[in-house]
């Protein structure tokens, strides 16, 4: 895909990965759409973006509110006419046991990083058939292989590729194609706002080399412009097998 002059609506672009790729995006002339729920920091984005020229527009949005989810993505149609890639990811994590996992934690969990997905997809897809487009997934590589403490946190990504498996090969036909990204550990705010279990060591193992926000984003955009189906950093996974 050429991403020049397409229209990428990208959820979770205030911070870290989402924000590195809006910036890669539209420095390679995709027009981009930021959606997160903090405000200051999306305007701020926005205001920066437009100053260098290129097209962006910033709509808070809580991807857990379908309302405001189907808000930005009629926003998008309206203010630049089509929907040509659609990326997922805005994502909370969880660290703790499974034994006294909270199951209001987990609840949160899931509807962020699966309903939250799930809302902007479904919204999406009348767009999506309409461009061909395509749906990026930012999944873990924890996804394949859960480590102590993240399980909760995994599953969600494992069912973020599951439903991503099957939707891919139900929007075939329509050719719509899906992208499962499984990130490394990658240096962003998303540990220190990760909640913990009380009492339990944050940084269990040996492995803390963390990816930079750009290199990650980066590779998701240059798996977007290669139509790749998945990427599983596997560099990670092998390490992963350590333990
Ligand atoms: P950040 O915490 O920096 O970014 C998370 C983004 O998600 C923020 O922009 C946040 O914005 C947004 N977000 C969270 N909840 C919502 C919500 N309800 N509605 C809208 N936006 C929301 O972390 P990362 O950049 O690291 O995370 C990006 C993705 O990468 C996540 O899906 C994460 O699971 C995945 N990932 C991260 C890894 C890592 O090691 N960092 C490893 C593997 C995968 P706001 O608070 O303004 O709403």
């Amino acid at each position: 895909m050429d991403v020049r002059e397409k229209v990428v609506v990208v959820s979770g672009a205030s911070s870290g990965i989402g924000q590195a790729m809006a910036v890669i995006l539209a420095a390679k002339g995709s027009k981009v759409v930021m959606l997160a729920r903090r405000t200051d920091r999306l305007m701020a984005m926005e205001a920066e973006l437009k100053a260098a020229h290129h097209e962006v527009l910033a709509v808070p949005t809580d991807v857990t509110n379908r309302d405001q989810v189907n808000r930005a993505v009629d926003l998008t149609r309206e203010i630049f006419g089509r929907i040509d890639v659609v990326v997922n990811n805005a994502g909370i994590g969880y660290f703790g046991t499974v034994e006294k996992l909270p199951i209001e934690d987990f609840r949160h969990l899931i509807q962020t990083n699966v309903y939250g997905m799930l809302n902007l997809i479904q919204s999406s897809i009348p767009s999506l058939k309409e461009t061909h487009g395509t749906i990026v997934n930012v999944s873990s590589v924890l996804s394949k292989r859960a480590l102590p403490f993240l399980s909760a946190y995994a599953s969600t990504k494992s069912m973020m590729n599951a439903l991503a498996d099957g939707l891919r090969l139900e929007l075939r036909t329509y050719g719509v194609h899906v992208l499962t990204y499984c990130a490394p550990e990658t240096e962003t705010e998303f540990h220190a706002t990760t909640k913990h279990e009380a009492g339990l060591d944050p940084t269990p193992g040996g492995y803390r080399r963390k990816a930079s926000a750009r290199d990650v984003a980066a590779r998701i955009v240059q798996a977007l412009v290669e139509d790749k189906r998945e990427v599983v950093e596997s560099k990670t996974l092998e390490i992963l097998n350590w333990f």
